[in-house]
């Protein structure tokens, strides 16, 4: 019908390349693709490897040899490390974050220059929230060993939309994340920045991730509301990023109840392939979560097929 086509699904599956993946980042890739899969979207593989300190080769290998390991395929990104160097590395989007940066600042009131050290910070107060100290100081943004922050109002609410429940969730960014960083003491663009520009950028419009990450959504919707409330080259993609959809599932826990973190021990996916490992566990795990009897899941298409948008959704 002429008029009602809604723009095309777009995800992204985006590994960091510090430490090696475990079961957690390959239970999300798996449930991302299925999911894109599902609705006939598209998905991009997208390594954030823009905190250079913490990225190394070996990480970026790991993510390939994951990837061809679960047997996931994507529509735009590298195919191995040295097309990811040559092209795609988030080095070559340096002067893309430099322009959104341009825009924050440009804001009235939006962004300021913070010379605290994380000493000075964690003094401030004991919850670990950054008190806005340096706030009314208007200290110079390019001086040395000087981070930009958003500043976050008292009281603000973040909505968004979470695609399991189809529910507007609120997420109380003052008070649990206060103002955050959006430029590194160390001139790097910092994360937040650098994963909203990406998936503008990309024109992403759902995003799976881990429960772990709900401030960093209701943080980049944040930035997103606020380049798009004005003019600016990032206008559109920025309206259309906040109301993405977003999938926040629960994070695959270790024996202990904690959560994994990327190392090379037994919840490696190098761990996994290096002792012989078959990718199924994982489809299961994801077929077991999307409320699917996982006995026969044997391969990818197995579980494309036995999983119904609306089981996971709870509408069945
Ligand atoms: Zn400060």
């Amino acid at each position: 019908m002429e008029g009602s086509q809604q723009a095309p699904l777009i995800s992204r599956i985006a590994p960091t390349p510090s430490g090696y993946l475990h079961k957690g980042n390959a239970f999300s890739f798996v449930l991302t693709w299925l999911l894109t899969r599902k609705m006939g979207g598209r998905l991009i593989l997208r390594i954030d490897d823009s905190d250079a300190s913490r990225s190394r080769p070996e990480y970026v290998e790991d993510i390939f040899y994951t990837l061809d390991w679960l047997g996931l395929d994507y529509d735009i990104g590298p195919d191995g490390p040295d097309a990811f160097d040559a092209c795609f590395s988030q080095r070559h989007r340096l002067g893309m974050y430099e322009s959104f940066l341009e825009d924050l600042k440009n804001t009235e009131g939006l962004v300021y220059a913070c010379s605290c050290s994380r000493k000075e910070i964690r003094q401030q107060n004991d919850n670990g929230l950054y008190k806005g100290g340096c706030r009314s100081k208007a200290l110079a943004f390019s001086g040395k060993n000087i981070a930009w922050r958003v500043h976050v109002p008292e009281q603000t609410d973040v909505c968004y939309r979470e695609w399991l429940t189809g529910k507007e969730e609120r997420y109380p960014l003052s008070c649990r994340t206060g103002d955050f960083v959006v430029r590194r003491k160390d001139g790097l663009p910092a994360y937040q920045l650098v994963s909203l520009a990406d998936d503008i950028f990309y024109g992403v419009n759902f995003i799976v991730r881990g429960s772990d990450l709900c401030g960093s959504t209701a943080a980049q919707i944040y930035l997103a509301r606020c380049l798009g409330a004005q003019q600016g080259k990032w206008q559109t993609g920025a309206q259309d990023f906040a109301e993405a959809s977003f999938f926040h599932h629960p994070l695959i826990l270790n024996n202990a109840g904690e959560k994994l973190s990327k190392s090379k021990g037994a919840a490696s996916v190098h761990f996994l392939r290096e002792s012989g490992r078959e990718p199924q566990e994982i489809y299961r795990e994801v077929a077991r979560f999307c409320g699917v009897p996982d006995a026969y899941i044997l391969s990818l298409p197995d579980l494309l097929d036995a999983v119904s948008l609306d089981v996971v959704q709870g509408k069945i």
